[in-house]
């Protein structure tokens, strides 16, 4: 099957987007994701997949934790900096999480240890085991047929 048919398949499916962040000695690396899900309620576990050549994948492996930073629709600009859209390099401010690194503004931060690791394909499946969770109030940036996106604000029509 042809690579750009099953990427236009996966691509019509709305998603949000994520950073994920991890610290490895003292560092902090952050890779732009959107293949997140829920995996269980009890126990809490999420599931996260890195592709090969991401250094993520690296990261990862080296610390056993990572956050997921769910971003709000003001945080494009860093969605394209953690995908490498955005070629020069930014400073970025990280918040912290009971000691995990986090994306200030994001409206779920996530932390998690890594609970189990699968090799499938190209990429990794890590579940995190949910550690701890922040909330802050916004609206989601949005992904979908390659393309940012916010949700469309409902108006009332007032007499
Ligand atoms: P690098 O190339 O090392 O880092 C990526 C960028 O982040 C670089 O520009 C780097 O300068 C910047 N950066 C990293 N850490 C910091 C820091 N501390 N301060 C400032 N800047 C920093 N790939 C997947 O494997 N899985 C997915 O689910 C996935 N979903 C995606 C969803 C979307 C919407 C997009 C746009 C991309 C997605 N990608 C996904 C692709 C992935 O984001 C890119 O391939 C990414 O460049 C790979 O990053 P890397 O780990 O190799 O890190």
């Amino acid at each position: 099957m042809d690579d750009r048919l099953f990427r236009n398949a996966m691509g019509k499916f709305a998603t949000g987007v994520t950073v994920i962040t991890t610290n490895v000695n003292g560092t902090i690396h952050g890779m732009t994701a959107n293949a997140f899900m829920s995996v269980s309620l009890n126990p809490k576990l999420v599931v996260i997949s890195i592709g090969e050549k991401a250094s993520m994948l690296e990261h990862i492996k080296q610390s056993g934790t990572f956050t997921v930073n769910i971003l709000s629709a003001q945080q494009q600009e860093l969605s394209m900096l953690f995908a490498g859209q955005i070629k020069e390099k930014r400073e970025v401010q990280f918040s912290d999480l009971q000691g995990a690194p986090t994306i200030e503004g994001a409206l779920a931060q996530i932390s998690c240890e890594v609970a189990s690791t699968y090799v499938e394909g190209d990429h990794t499946l890590f579940i995190g085991s949910v550690k701890d969770i922040q909330l802050e109030d916004g609206e989601p940036l949005l992904f979908f047929n390659g393309r940012y996106g916010s949700l469309a604000v409902e108006t009332t029509m007032q007499a």
